[in-house]
């Protein structure tokens, strides 16, 4: 086991990014509630052994979409801004549910790009998480997509997540993506591309390889999840990709087995 793999055993202050790909069915778009179900347990034990969890969800505009029946993410602000609305409130009435089956406490935070232009909100951000890892509360975040125009929109939660970890000096950030990781080609055309279980140092080899690809649901790809590995890092945490379609993949990279790719 790498001396990079075997920190993360010890690690107590963790932030977990699910993406909308992961929490949703690709060909339906409806949610994927065996899967939400699996990943919302694994946070809950994970907190029972002791760890603090903070916990980045996507899917709110999904969760809008498969309310409304619409089927293909609209075009216009307004329209995601308002699905997102409706979504949100869908996806914590399901968190809510399943944490509390754990026997658990949630709490949700919004927020937007003003936690790291302005300093105020910084701190307000900062203050209500850190106390509600003190009340053993799990913070589970998303952005604002309803107010957050264009100024102060971050437009992806890989970004947000990576921020969220600086804020309250996380040692891991944990992407759970729709892919085994980061691969030194494109693993949907290229059947050659392999896997790259470690990145020491984010260079220019490393930025070409990532590319900008997407879903038709999520907005990162594996663009955006370089930007945060580099935040991440710069502020000293380790940052790793996995796949999030695995159920127990979150309990097996805290192990340090070797899966996905870690920055470090
Ligand atoms: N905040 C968006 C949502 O909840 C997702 C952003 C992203 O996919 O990174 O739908």
């Amino acid at each position: 086991m790498s001396v990079a793999r075997e920190k993360l055993k010890a690690a107590k202050r963790i932030v977990v990014k699910v993406g909308t790909s992961t929490l949703a069915y690709g060909a339906s778009g409806k949610l994927n509630l065996y899967r939400i179900e699996h990943l919302i347990r694994e946070i809950a034990d994970l907190h029972n052994s002791g760890k603090e969890i903070i916990f980045v969800s996507s899917g709110a505009i999904a969760a809008g979409m498969e309310k409304m029946g619409i089927a293909k993410k609209p075009e216009t602000i307004p329209e995601n801004q308002a699905l997102a609305a409706i979504g949100q409130g869908v996806l914590m009435h399901i968190y809510e549910k399943f944490f509390a089956e754990y026997g658990q406490t949630m709490g949700q935070l919004l927020l937007t790009g003003e936690i790291s232009t302005n300093e105020h909100a910084r701190e307000n951000a900062q203050n209500s998480l850190m106390t509600l890892l003190k009340m053993g509360v799990i913070p589970v975040i998303n952005e604002n997509d309803a107010v957050a125009t264009e100024e102060i929109r971050i437009g992806d939660n890989d970004n947000l997540s990576a921020m969220v970890a600086s804020l309250i000096d996380a040692e891991i950030l944990i992407i759970l993506s729709d892919i085994e990781g980061l691969y030194n080609g494109n693993p949907k055309i290229d059947s050659a591309a392999k896997l790259i279980h470690e990145v020491p140092k984010i260079n220019s080899e490393i930025e070409k390889i990532a590319g900008g690809a997407g879903t038709k649901l999520g907005t990162g790809g594996m663009f955006t999840k370089i930007q945060a590995a580099k935040i991440a890092t710069q502020n000293g945490i380790t940052m790793l990709i996995i796949s999030g379609k695995k159920i127990g993949n979150l309990r097996r990279a805290l192990n340090g087995e070797e899966i996905g790719t870690i920055f470090f």
